[in-house]
């Protein structure tokens, strides 16, 4: 029996049970890393409104400009987006009927 053929087979053996043992413990903390993100991800939206004349998102704290109409706040991206609003609000803003 040739021994140097033996060897190699061995190691053969040995990088393939490597191999096996990686893939798996790689898909299972791909899907546990996966569940962590997620959650970090919802936090962090709660505060967002949105820019009533692009429909941007504008997160209240760093908005550029805000107006007051009706007793609601609006918050914009832009300066520019507000002076659109506060030209015409009614265009952005779903004002009932009995308002008059
Ligand atoms: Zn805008």
């Amino acid at each position: 029996m040739d021994t140097e053929s033996l060897k190699s087979l061995g190691w053969l053996l040995v990088w393939g049970a490597l191999f096996f043992v990686m893939m798996r413990y790689g898909c299972g903390a791909h899907m546990m890393g996966r569940h962590g993100k997620r959650k970090n991800h919802n936090s962090a939206a709660d505060r967002e409104t949105k820019d009533p004349v692009c429909g941007m998102s504008v997160n209240p704290e760093k908005a550029a400009a805000a107006s007051v109409l009706n007793g609601n706040t609006y918050y914009f991206c832009s300066r520019s987006c507000r002076d659109k609003f506060e030209k015409a609000p009614g265009t952005y803003t779903t004002v009932p009927h009995d308002a008059h």
